[in-house]
């Protein structure tokens, strides 16, 4: 599993960095997905981050 932010959409609300700071950071106003496979561990918390992210910017593929 991995996850991607749509750039274009992102408000930069930092919710994802904070509910999933193994994969998600802030790169200046937006959020960025670590370019990585995300492990079983924490797939459920990644997973959450994309529900709740108010814009639904968040791509899980
Ligand atoms: S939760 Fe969504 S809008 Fe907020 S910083 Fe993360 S990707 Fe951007």
């Amino acid at each position: 599993m991995r996850a991607k932010v749509d750039a274009d959409v992102c408000t930069g609300c930092e919710l994802c960095t904070q509910t999933c700071p193994e994969i998600f950071y802030m790169d200046g106003d937006v959020a960025k997905a670590k370019d990585i496979e995300v492990s079983s561990e924490i797939e459920d918390t990644c997973k959450q981050a994309a529900e709740e992210c108010p814009v639904e910017a968040i791509i899980i593929s």
